[in-house]
Protein backbone atom coordinates (compact mmCIF):
# COMPACT_ATOMS: atom_id res chain seq x y z
CA UNK A 1 0.00 0.00 0.00
CA UNK A 2 1.70 3.33 -1.17
CA UNK A 3 0.50 6.68 0.03
CA UNK A 4 1.56 10.10 -1.23
CA UNK A 5 0.23 13.21 1.12
CA UNK A 6 1.04 16.33 -0.49
CA UNK A 7 1.11 18.98 2.69
CA UNK A 8 3.37 22.33 3.51
CA UNK A 9 4.33 20.05 6.86
CA UNK A 10 5.98 17.20 6.03
CA UNK A 11 8.19 16.86 9.16
CA UNK A 12 4.57 16.49 11.06
CA UNK A 13 4.35 13.08 9.59
CA UNK A 14 7.96 11.40 10.13
CA UNK A 15 7.14 12.16 13.70
CA UNK A 16 3.82 10.80 14.33
CA UNK A 17 4.10 7.69 11.84
CA UNK A 18 7.66 7.19 12.02
CA UNK A 19 7.62 4.55 15.16
CA UNK A 20 5.89 1.73 16.80
CA UNK A 21 3.49 -0.68 14.43
CA UNK A 22 3.82 1.86 11.19
CA UNK A 23 7.32 2.75 11.54
CA UNK A 24 7.72 -0.77 11.19
CA UNK A 25 5.28 -1.77 8.61
CA UNK A 26 7.46 1.25 6.50
CA UNK A 27 10.58 -0.91 7.53
CA UNK A 28 9.06 -4.14 6.08
CA UNK A 29 8.27 -2.58 3.15
CA UNK A 30 4.76 -3.31 3.40
CA UNK A 31 3.25 0.05 3.44
CA UNK A 32 5.07 3.37 1.52
CA UNK A 33 4.61 6.35 2.73
CA UNK A 34 5.94 9.33 1.04
CA UNK A 35 5.13 13.37 2.00
CA UNK A 36 5.66 15.75 -0.37
CA UNK A 37 6.47 19.30 0.65
CA UNK A 38 3.30 21.79 -1.42
CA UNK A 39 5.82 24.87 -0.69
CA UNK A 40 9.11 23.11 -2.67
CA UNK A 41 6.80 23.26 -6.13
CA UNK A 42 5.75 26.99 -5.09
CA UNK A 43 7.14 29.39 -8.25
CA UNK A 44 6.74 32.07 -6.06
CA UNK A 45 9.96 34.15 -5.36
CA UNK A 46 8.67 33.36 -1.56
CA UNK A 47 7.68 30.10 -1.67
CA UNK A 48 4.52 31.11 -0.75
CA UNK A 49 1.27 28.28 -0.73
CA UNK A 50 -1.81 31.06 0.16
CA UNK A 51 -3.13 33.96 -1.10
CA UNK A 52 -6.30 36.30 -0.10
CA UNK A 53 -9.71 34.90 -1.38
CA UNK A 54 -11.66 36.63 -3.87
CA UNK A 55 -14.38 36.50 -1.88
CA UNK A 56 -13.12 38.35 0.97
CA UNK A 57 -13.55 37.71 4.89
CA UNK A 58 -10.73 37.00 7.11
CA UNK A 59 -7.80 34.36 6.34
CA UNK A 60 -5.82 32.69 3.51
CA UNK A 61 -6.09 30.21 0.57
CA UNK A 62 -3.96 27.72 -0.65
CA UNK A 63 -3.18 28.58 -4.34
CA UNK A 64 -3.57 25.66 -6.97
CA UNK A 65 -0.30 25.92 -8.98
CA UNK A 66 2.05 24.30 -5.93
CA UNK A 67 -0.62 22.12 -5.39
CA UNK A 68 -1.19 20.55 -8.32
CA UNK A 69 2.79 20.57 -9.34
CA UNK A 70 2.90 18.66 -6.36
CA UNK A 71 0.28 16.53 -7.31
CA UNK A 72 2.00 16.21 -10.83
CA UNK A 73 5.16 15.01 -9.37
CA UNK A 74 3.90 11.92 -8.45
CA UNK A 75 1.03 11.50 -11.01
CA UNK A 76 3.49 12.18 -14.07
CA UNK A 77 5.31 8.98 -12.99
CA UNK A 78 2.44 6.62 -13.10
CA UNK A 79 0.07 4.76 -16.04
CA UNK A 80 -3.01 5.25 -13.29
CA UNK A 81 -4.94 8.02 -11.68
CA UNK A 82 -4.24 6.65 -8.11
CA UNK A 83 -7.14 7.53 -5.49
CA UNK A 84 -6.47 11.31 -4.50
CA UNK A 85 -8.75 12.16 -1.11
CA UNK A 86 -8.93 15.96 -0.08
CA UNK A 87 -8.78 15.65 3.81
CA UNK A 88 -11.88 18.67 4.72
CA UNK A 89 -14.54 19.11 6.91
CA UNK A 90 -16.71 19.37 4.20
CA UNK A 91 -15.95 15.84 3.10
CA UNK A 92 -17.63 12.54 4.00
CA UNK A 93 -17.33 11.30 7.68
CA UNK A 94 -14.70 8.55 7.80
CA UNK A 95 -14.79 5.08 9.14
CA UNK A 96 -14.27 1.71 10.03
CA UNK A 97 -16.05 0.69 6.83
CA UNK A 98 -14.15 3.09 4.65
CA UNK A 99 -11.27 2.08 5.92
CA UNK A 100 -11.41 -1.04 4.83
CA UNK A 101 -12.89 -0.10 1.05
CA UNK A 102 -9.97 2.01 0.85
CA UNK A 103 -7.07 -0.51 2.47
CA UNK A 104 -7.85 -2.42 -0.91
CA UNK A 105 -6.61 0.55 -3.60
CA UNK A 106 -3.27 -0.24 -3.77
CA UNK A 107 -2.07 4.01 -4.03
CA UNK A 108 -3.78 6.81 -2.61
CA UNK A 109 -2.46 10.59 -2.57
CA UNK A 110 -4.05 13.08 0.34
CA UNK A 111 -4.09 16.65 0.06
CA UNK A 112 -3.81 18.54 3.45
CA UNK A 113 -5.71 22.00 3.11
CA UNK A 114 -4.53 24.57 5.48
CA UNK A 115 -5.27 28.43 6.09
CA UNK A 116 -9.16 28.79 5.24
CA UNK A 117 -9.07 26.11 2.88
CA UNK A 118 -7.88 25.31 -1.03
CA UNK A 119 -8.73 27.08 -4.02
CA UNK A 120 -11.83 25.02 -6.05
CA UNK A 121 -10.09 24.86 -9.07
CA UNK A 122 -7.76 22.47 -8.04
CA UNK A 123 -9.97 20.32 -6.04
CA UNK A 124 -12.07 19.93 -9.29
CA UNK A 125 -8.57 19.23 -11.37
CA UNK A 126 -7.33 16.67 -8.87
CA UNK A 127 -9.65 15.55 -5.90
CA UNK A 128 -11.85 11.99 -6.53
CA UNK A 129 -13.21 12.47 -3.13
CA UNK A 130 -13.15 14.36 -0.07
CA UNK A 131 -13.14 12.77 3.23
CA UNK A 132 -13.83 14.46 7.01
CA UNK A 133 -12.62 12.63 10.71
CA UNK A 134 -15.60 14.23 11.88
CA UNK A 135 -18.13 17.26 11.94
CA UNK A 136 -15.62 19.85 13.82
CA UNK A 137 -12.99 22.03 12.19
CA UNK A 138 -9.09 21.45 12.81
CA UNK A 139 -6.12 23.72 11.39
CA UNK A 140 -5.01 21.64 8.81
CA UNK A 141 -5.63 17.99 6.77
CA UNK A 142 -2.45 16.64 8.76
CA UNK A 143 -3.91 15.08 11.41
CA UNK A 144 -6.81 13.63 9.39
CA UNK A 145 -4.05 12.35 7.12
CA UNK A 146 -2.37 10.71 9.68
CA UNK A 147 -5.82 9.17 11.14
CA UNK A 148 -6.88 7.92 7.66
CA UNK A 149 -3.07 6.36 6.86
CA UNK A 150 -2.78 4.91 10.86
CA UNK A 151 -6.42 3.36 10.20
CA UNK A 152 -5.86 1.72 6.81
CA UNK A 153 -2.15 0.84 7.33
CA UNK A 154 -3.06 -1.58 10.50
CA UNK A 155 -5.89 -3.39 7.70
CA UNK A 156 -3.07 -3.70 5.55
CA UNK A 157 -2.19 -7.82 5.71
CA UNK A 158 1.24 -8.63 7.85
CA UNK A 159 0.67 -4.88 9.54
CA UNK A 160 -0.47 -5.78 12.85
CA UNK A 161 1.06 -8.79 14.42
CA UNK A 162 -2.05 -11.42 15.18
CA UNK A 163 -3.45 -11.74 11.70
CA UNK A 164 -7.11 -10.94 11.62
CA UNK A 165 -6.65 -9.22 15.34
CA UNK A 166 -8.81 -6.10 14.08
CA UNK A 167 -11.43 -8.20 13.09
CA UNK A 168 -13.10 -8.17 17.08
CA UNK A 169 -11.93 -4.48 17.56
CA UNK A 170 -14.85 -2.14 17.79
CA UNK A 171 -16.72 -1.07 14.36
CA UNK A 172 -15.27 -3.86 12.40
CA UNK A 173 -18.69 -6.01 12.67
CA UNK A 174 -20.67 -2.70 13.62
CA UNK A 175 -20.69 -3.63 17.18
CA UNK A 176 -18.11 -2.24 19.41
CA UNK A 177 -15.75 -4.60 21.38
CA UNK A 178 -15.94 -6.50 24.71
CA UNK A 179 -13.47 -5.62 27.92
CA UNK A 180 -10.42 -6.93 28.07
CA UNK A 181 -8.30 -7.91 30.99
CA UNK A 182 -4.51 -8.90 30.88
CA UNK A 183 -2.24 -9.60 33.58
CA UNK A 184 -2.44 -9.90 37.15
CA UNK A 185 -5.51 -11.51 37.31
CA UNK A 186 -5.88 -9.14 40.58
CA UNK A 187 -5.59 -6.27 40.67
CA UNK A 188 -6.78 -3.26 43.64
CA UNK A 189 -9.43 -6.24 44.79
CA UNK A 190 -10.99 -6.63 41.34
CA UNK A 191 -10.71 -9.73 39.64
CA UNK A 192 -11.01 -11.00 36.00
CA UNK A 193 -14.38 -12.29 35.14
CA UNK A 194 -14.03 -16.18 35.69
CA UNK A 195 -15.18 -17.38 32.62
CA UNK A 196 -11.93 -15.93 30.78
CA UNK A 197 -9.85 -18.22 32.98
CA UNK A 198 -12.40 -21.19 32.36
CA UNK A 199 -10.33 -22.86 29.69
CA UNK A 200 -13.65 -23.26 27.43
CA UNK A 201 -13.33 -21.98 24.36
CA UNK A 202 -16.69 -21.64 23.03
CA UNK A 203 -17.89 -20.11 26.26
CA UNK A 204 -15.10 -17.54 26.24
CA UNK A 205 -16.63 -16.81 22.75
CA UNK A 206 -20.06 -16.16 23.56
CA UNK A 207 -18.69 -14.15 26.36
CA UNK A 208 -16.98 -12.06 24.37
CA UNK A 209 -19.94 -11.54 21.72
CA UNK A 210 -22.19 -10.61 24.36
CA UNK A 211 -20.27 -8.54 26.50
CA UNK A 212 -19.65 -6.78 22.80
CA UNK A 213 -23.50 -6.50 22.21
CA UNK A 214 -23.95 -4.74 26.09
CA UNK A 215 -21.29 -2.38 25.36
CA UNK A 216 -22.81 -1.20 22.59
CA UNK A 217 -26.11 -1.14 24.17
CA UNK A 218 -24.39 0.80 26.76
CA UNK A 219 -22.07 3.38 25.28
CA UNK A 220 -23.41 3.68 21.48
CA UNK A 221 -26.94 2.68 21.32
CA UNK A 222 -26.69 4.36 18.27
CA UNK A 223 -25.07 1.65 16.32
CA UNK A 224 -27.19 -0.97 17.40
CA UNK A 225 -29.64 0.52 14.94
CA UNK A 226 -27.99 0.05 12.05
CA UNK A 227 -26.92 -3.51 12.64
CA UNK A 228 -28.50 -6.38 11.66
CA UNK A 229 -29.08 -8.85 15.16
CA UNK A 230 -29.71 -12.36 15.24
CA UNK A 231 -32.93 -13.36 16.94
CA UNK A 232 -30.46 -15.12 19.93
CA UNK A 233 -28.64 -11.50 20.27
CA UNK A 234 -32.23 -9.28 20.00
CA UNK A 235 -33.28 -11.76 22.95
CA UNK A 236 -30.12 -11.52 24.83
CA UNK A 237 -30.50 -7.23 24.67
CA UNK A 238 -33.97 -7.91 25.90
CA UNK A 239 -33.60 -9.55 29.08
CA UNK A 240 -30.24 -7.57 29.70
CA UNK A 241 -32.47 -4.33 29.68
CA UNK A 242 -35.11 -6.00 31.76
CA UNK A 243 -32.43 -6.57 34.45
CA UNK A 244 -31.08 -3.06 34.50
N1 LIG B 1 -12.88 26.97 5.63
C1 LIG B 1 -13.00 25.52 5.61
C2 LIG B 1 -14.47 25.14 5.76
O1 LIG B 1 -15.20 25.84 6.44
O2 LIG B 1 -14.87 24.10 5.21
C3 LIG B 1 -12.19 24.89 6.76
C4 LIG B 1 -10.72 25.00 6.56
S1 LIG B 1 -9.80 24.25 7.84
C5 LIG B 1 -9.54 25.56 8.93
C6 LIG B 1 -8.21 24.02 7.14
C7 LIG B 1 -7.93 22.63 6.61
O3 LIG B 1 -7.99 21.72 7.67
C8 LIG B 1 -8.88 22.09 5.56
O4 LIG B 1 -8.50 22.53 4.28
C9 LIG B 1 -8.75 20.61 5.73
O5 LIG B 1 -7.68 20.08 4.95
C10 LIG B 1 -8.39 20.45 7.21
N2 LIG B 1 -9.51 20.01 8.06
C11 LIG B 1 -10.12 20.75 9.01
N3 LIG B 1 -11.08 20.06 9.62
C12 LIG B 1 -11.08 18.82 9.08
C13 LIG B 1 -11.83 17.65 9.31
N4 LIG B 1 -12.81 17.61 10.21
N5 LIG B 1 -11.54 16.55 8.59
C14 LIG B 1 -10.58 16.58 7.64
N6 LIG B 1 -9.83 17.67 7.39
C15 LIG B 1 -10.07 18.78 8.09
Amino acid sequence: MRFDVLTIFPAMFEAVLGDSIIGRARDAGLIELNFIDIREFSTDKHRKTDDYPYSGGGGMLMTPQPIYDAYMSVAKELDYKPLTIYMSPQGRVFNQKTAVVLSHEGHIILLCGHYEGVDQRVLDEIVDMELSIGDFVLTGGEIPAMAVIDTISRLIPGVLAGEGSYENESHFNGLLEYPQYTRPQIWHEREIPEILISGHHANIEKWKHEQALINTYNKRPDMLEKVELSEGDTKFLEEYQRGH
